[in-house]
């Protein structure tokens, strides 16, 4: 329809109607990849109705409403009773219901489980990254669980469930159930060790009652939580379900909801326990860390795969918009410096979904040798890939000009969103000091790092003498702690590098070698050296409609 006193033109059409995952070349050829040819054609045909599920426009409306209407505390009922409850807009339970249908929270265990959750992860990531939170808290928590055969038994199935029931009852009448944690308190999130909330056991064995709070506890509907609190034997990991088996519900005062810059569908509580905080313990008294940080490094791989969603989504967005906007007498995406941009932002996209993928892969192989290389690579890929999001994002949300500042291009929601994966979770410094702490302590880990980059090895000049400057970095511990980040740094790009160097085509591999590692490209984006083929690049991230 024309407007009354002109004609509207050299408007991009909205990114609507394709697959989410069959467009994504680089995800699409990660999952072939890594998955078993005997598995291959089921999960591409599931992640392909996700996609298009993701691309229909649908979720996309659900994920606007969800952002638009945020959660709402509900702290007493009409008659004064405590219920600490939040509500929700329906669009909230739709994506999770799609989500936890799909087979999000179900990883461990199935073969390729976890390269195919990956994947679906991504997909709806990019459609709201908000519910993604409590899909991540979910799938985490089975390793803290298994710690604890007994609570296992009961809580596995309902957390891999496929179904999703919204409600508060006990686990005994659920289909499926959400989990979350509570670790960070108000002193202190990063250093847990100084935790004050008490656990007092209780006559029954492995029952406490909890007295203190937590600072942040997201996701507060959710069916139990794995909360650390100091046991007389030290900090300890418990249970916490929001509803007890007679049906009561477990004291958990909902205090406040944050006012969150971003990641506004999704609730973020502080909650307080009164000292008759049921708990059940999980893993043994003493021992809160050990059993709890499976559960950490899957979400940081989350984090990462969150992070890379993000960046596939924007930079879709931005290839899609310089496809048809023409300024200057010719399209946008032809034009070389805008080019160089979008090729830039490619890469970054390709690197980190290439890398969160392999990391994926790892916790499928799941042998010595793949264990060893997540517990350095994890931190580091965290450190990385969360840490280019937003800068990223910023860039691919300029590409559409001054709609791309607009809410409803979705791109501020993107934006907005883009920090958070690299504050939660073990913000940047900590990730950075966990690689130094696993170079300390644990040598397997960096014998794993250079046998997967050593698989690279003499394909790319400026992979090698990268290679080569991450052994001269680690020769010398000196002041390794102020140099933790540059380490970091160079470990994931040298990391992603060899993977693109192995798998990516010569034109990706080429420019990432080029401006990643081989010192020829700018701080901002779109400063590749001109004479590579940066076309090619361009179209790899675009998404035909
Ligand atoms: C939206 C949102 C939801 C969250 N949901 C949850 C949740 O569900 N459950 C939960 O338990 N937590 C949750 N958190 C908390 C989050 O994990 C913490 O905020 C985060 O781990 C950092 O802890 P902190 O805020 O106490 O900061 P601090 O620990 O005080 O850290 C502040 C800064 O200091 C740096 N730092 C810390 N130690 C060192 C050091 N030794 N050397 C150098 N630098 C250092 C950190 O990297 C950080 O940049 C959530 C946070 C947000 C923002």
């Amino acid at each position: 329809m024309t407007a009354t006193t002109h004609t509207v033109t050299n408007q991009a059409p909205p990114l609507v109607g394709h697959d989410v995952f069959g467009s994504d070349r680089v995800l699409a050829e990660a999952v072939e990849r890594h998955l078993a040819p005997e598995l291959l054609d089921e999960a591409r045909g599931d992640l392909g109705v996700l996609g298009q599920a993701a691309g229909s426009g649908q979720m996309a409306k659900w994920g606007e409403r969800a952002n638009a209407n945020p959660p709402r505390l509900l702290t007493h009922d009409r008659y004064g009773h405590r219920i600490d409850e939040v509500e929700f807009d329906p669009a909230w339970h739709r994506l999770l219901g799609k989500s936890v249908g799909a087979g999000l929270t179900d990883a461990w265990g199935r073969p390729g489980g976890h390269v195919r959750r990956a994947a679906g992860f991504m997909v709806v990531s990019q459609v709201e990254a908000g519910h993604g939170c409590p899909l991540s808290m979910t799938h985490a928590a089975v390793p803290a669980l298994r710690t604890e055969p007994e609570v296992a038994e009961v809580w596995e199935p309902a957390a891999t469930s496929h179904v999703y029931e919204w409600g508060l009852r006990p686990v005994a009448e659920k289909a499926g159930v959400l989990l979350g944690m509570g670790m960070t308190e108000k002193q202190g999130g990063s250093d847990v060790r100084t935790n004050t909330t008490e656990a007092r056991p209780l006559a029954a064995d492995g029952e406490y009652v909890l007295t203190g709070h937590k600072w942040f506890c997201s996701a507060p509907m959710s069916d139990a939580f794995l909360v650390l609190a100091q046991a007389p034997a030290g900090l300890t990991c418990f249970l916490v379900p929001r509803v007890l088996p007679d049906g009561s519900r477990n004291a958990f005062a909902l205090q406040r909801l944050k006012d969150k810059l971003g990641n506004r569908s999704n609730a973020s509580a502080e909650v307080e326990f009164d000292g008759t905080t049921w708990a059940r313990r999980v893993g043994e008294e003493g021992r809160g860390l050990r059993s709890i940080m499976g559960m950490v490094a899957a979400t940081r791989l989350d984090c990462v795969l969150g992070s890379a969603a993000l960046m596939r989504q924007a930079a879709a967005q931005a290839v899609h918009h310089c496809a048809y906007r023409s300024a200057f007498g010719g399209l946008l995406i032809d034009k070389p410096l805008m080019r160089n941009v979008l090729a830039d932002l490619a890469l970054e996209s390709e690197a980190a979904t290439t890398l969160g993928l392999r990391l994926a892969a790892a916790y499928d192989a799941d042998t010595p040798q793949e264990r060893a290389l997540l517990r350095i690579a994890v931190p580091a890929a965290k450190y990385w890939v969360t840490k280019r999001c937003t800068p990223m994002v910023a860039e691919a949300l300029e590409c559409l000009g001054g709609n791309g500042y607009v809410e409803e291009s979705g791109m501020p929601r993107l934006l907005r969103e883009s920090p958070l994966n690299s504050v939660w979770e073990g913000s940047g410094n900590v990730q950075a000091l966990d690689v130094v702490r696993v170079l300390r302590t644990e040598p397997a880990a960096l014998d794993a790092f250079l046998r997967e980059v050593g698989e690279a090895r003499g394909a790319d000049h400026r992979l090698d003498r990268a290679i080569r400057g991450v052994l001269v970095e680690l020769a010398d511990m000196d002041g390794i702690e102020a140099r933790a980040r540059r380490l970091t740094e160079r470990l994931a790009l040298v990391l992603q590098g060899a993977l693109l160097v192995r798998w990516a085509p010569p034109e990706v591999a080429d420019a990432f070698c080029a401006a990643r590692l081989g010192g020829d490209g700018g701080a901002a984006f779109g400063t590749l050296p001109h004479t590579l083929d940066l076309r090619a690049v361009v179209e790899r991230a675009r998404v035909e409609i």
